[in-house]
């Protein structure tokens, strides 16, 4: 019996839960679930989108897989999910994106894995609103050092990137490769412009790459990067990018295989590690059993991995396989057209991997 942290987040998030934790049910492994709920109702009921006691959950039982939690935009409490990221030091994004055979995609046979650096660069969390003191003085202090004017009606958000940070990314990458038998790591970054922050990653990546020698290592520009997955992805295999590429390129390797609803992600730390699919709360179609719920599935069975259930793993990933390439029980954003009326419902698709997996 393994006692798992459950989030089951807002928006689709509760929906997809229930659906994913019925197939991970059906394998035959059994999880105590400690449910806790985080976000904006949570908010408003206790006055913080994320209590201690999520995170106190998270850190005993060191596993939780968690359904996506909404963000205000602009203005409102910070990202419950970038603050997890952090107060739990959980580094590692780790997303892999590969094809499933039947679904929806200009592409196939894709197989990349995205290791994206979870604490650090723009998304630290250091930012200063326009015309507040904190961005008054950063003007006044940058015009010292270096004589250079910053626009008095700027806001500011700083991107630190240490060599701490990048080194054990880099190292994650690296032994996941070795680990995995991938081939090559690719360092993404921009550090023809930003010489100090990804200049540093970029030296870091290359220092810590001597020590695998048995993998390839190469590095490629943030923008060319964007253009070569889109012309000739396969020719990358394992990407470590820091923070907000690595957010991009997610998404972007997300649409390779098929979308949003296929792309599975872990949150990887020393202590903890939290399991959630790559898309958001996409709070339109909230309690509509319609949106996919194959990657917070596939964010599963990677838990199953994780915990070194690799049969049930294995036996859960073959069932969504078969599902996805039958392409019957499938919902509407992998039919031909999405107003296709045999899409179908959240639930369904559960039902559809249950079957498989007892028949
Ligand atoms: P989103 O991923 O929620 O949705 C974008 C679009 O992708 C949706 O409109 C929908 O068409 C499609 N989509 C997403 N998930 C799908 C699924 N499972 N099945 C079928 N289609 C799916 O992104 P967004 O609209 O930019 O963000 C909505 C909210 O989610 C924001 O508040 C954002 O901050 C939050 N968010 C949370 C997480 C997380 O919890 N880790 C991650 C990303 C975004």
């Amino acid at each position: 019996m393994y006692r798992v942290t459950l989030i089951p987040g807002d928006g689709v998030g509760p929906e997809i839960t229930e659906a994913t934790t019925r197939v991970l049910e059906a394998t035959g492994i059994a999880f105590d679930w400690d449910i806790q709920n985080a976000g904006e109702e949570v908010y408003n009921q206790e006055g913080n989108p994320l209590p201690d006691r999520v995170l106190e959950s998270i850190r005993k039982n060191k596993v939780a897989i968690k359904g996506p939690i909404t963000t205000p935009v602009g203005t409102g409490f910070r990202s419950v999910n970038v603050a997890l990221r952090q107060s739990l030091d959980l580094f590692s994004c780790l997303r892999p994106c590969k094809s499933y055979a039947g679904a929806k995609t200009k592409y196939e046979d894709i197989d990349l894995v995205i290791v994206r650096e979870n604490t650090e660069d723009l998304y630290a969390g250091i930012e200063y609103k326009k015309d507040s003191e904190g961005t008054k003085a950063i003007i006044d202090l940058v015009k010292k050092l270096s004589n250079r004017a910053i626009r008095n009606d700027s806001g500011i958000s700083i991107k630190p990137i240490s060599v701490f940070g990048t080194d054990r990314i880099v190292r994650f990458a690296f032994e996941y490769a070795r680990a995995n038998n991938r081939r090559k790591v690719t360092s993404v970054h921009k550090a023809n412009i930003m010489k100090y922050s990804d200049g540093l990653f970029l030296e870091v990546s290359r220092q810590v790459a001597k020590d695998y020698p048995d993998i390839e290592f190469e590095d490629k520009i943030i923008d060319n990067m964007c253009m070569q997955l889109v012309q000739k992805p396969e020719l990358y295999d394992v990407l470590v990018l820091p923070n907000l590429y690595g957010d991009i390129i997610s998404d972007l390797a997300a649409g390779l295989i098929g979308g949003l609803g296929l792309a599975p992600g872990a949150n990887i730390g020393n202590e903890c590690a939290v399991f959630e699919a790559t898309h958001g709360s996409a709070p339109k179609y909230k309690g509509m059993n319609k949106v996919n719920p194959l990657a917070m599935m596939l964010s599963g069975v990677m838990m199953l991995r994780h915990l070194g259930e690799t049969a049930a793993a294995d036996s859960l990933d073959k069932a969504i396989a078969s599902v996805i390439q039958e392409g019957k029980n499938v919902t509407y954003d992998m039919k031909p057209t999405y107003d296709d009326p045999t899409a179908s419902t959240t639930s369904g698709v559960a039902d559809a991997i249950i079957a498989k997996m007892t028949n």
